[in-house]
């Protein structure tokens, strides 16, 4: 499972280790955004939140992950990206684990600088259809993985990022303890670095082996 604020990284090295471990990548931010695209149920009923940086009910949220976490792709496990950001959200998971007779096997907590987080996600745009984030490219460039068109998500604006940094220390930092005190491997990880080093760093601090 990985936590951290908004821009830690935590998308980018949830495909990294997809990619090392062989195991799919659980984003409910990409589930969520792809819903509004699409407008379906889902995407109207999480789209105002979004806009505003604020978080999606847990229930709504607890159905995504139980869908994500049933899929066949899923059984020899998955990287939670961004998936559990309550207690009461937490708490679900554990349950929901249970009843497939699983559970969490470390929690991996993104730490990076705020004017970091900031200077990142000012320069970041996602690709409307695969989802892939890029630093260096502007909105209306094509997505060099699909060709899509790139776009500068509504909540990246500085207001919703604000609101996203307040509602992670008030919301998900309590998580981290949460997990620490049900006595889950917690592990914290300095995230400044190129892509390749914190992946590195943590696979190291997790003791894993890239499967080939
Ligand atoms: P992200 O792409 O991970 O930054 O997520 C984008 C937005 O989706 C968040 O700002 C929330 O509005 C919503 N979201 C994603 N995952 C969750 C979650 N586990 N709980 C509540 N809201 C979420």
């Amino acid at each position: 499972m990985l936590l951290g604020p908004p821009g830690a990284g935590k998308g980018t090295q949830a495909d990294k280790l997809a990619a090392a471990l062989k195991i799919p990548k659980v984003a409910t931010g990409d589930v969520l955004r792809a819903a509004v695209r699409d407008a379906t149920e889902l995407g109207r009923a999480a789209k105002s939140f979004m806009d505003r940086g604020e978080l999606v009910p847990d229930d709504v949220i607890l159905g995504v992950m139980q869908e994500a976490l049933a899929r066949p792709q899923a059984e020899r496990g998955a990287i939670l990206d961004g998936v559990i950001r309550t207690v009461p959200q937490a708490r679900g998971l554990r349950e929901a684990l249970k009843r497939l007779g699983r559970d969490v096997s470390a929690v991996v907590v993104f730490d990076v600088p705020e004017d970091e987080l900031i200077r990142r996600i000012s320069g970041r745009v996602v690709c409307e259809t695969c989802q892939s984030t890029y630093a260096g490219l502007e909105p209306g460039d094509t997505c060099p993985k699909d060709g899509c068109k790139l776009v500068r998500r509504p909540d990246d604006e500085p207001e919703a990022v604000r609101r996203r940094l307040a509602v992670y220390r008030s919301q998900t930092e309590p998580v981290i303890d949460w997990y620490r005190e049900h006595g889950a491997r917690v592990i914290s990880i300095d995230a400044v670095g190129t892509p390749d080093e914190v992946r590195d760093r943590l696979l190291r601090a997790l003791g894993w082996r890239p499967q080939s």
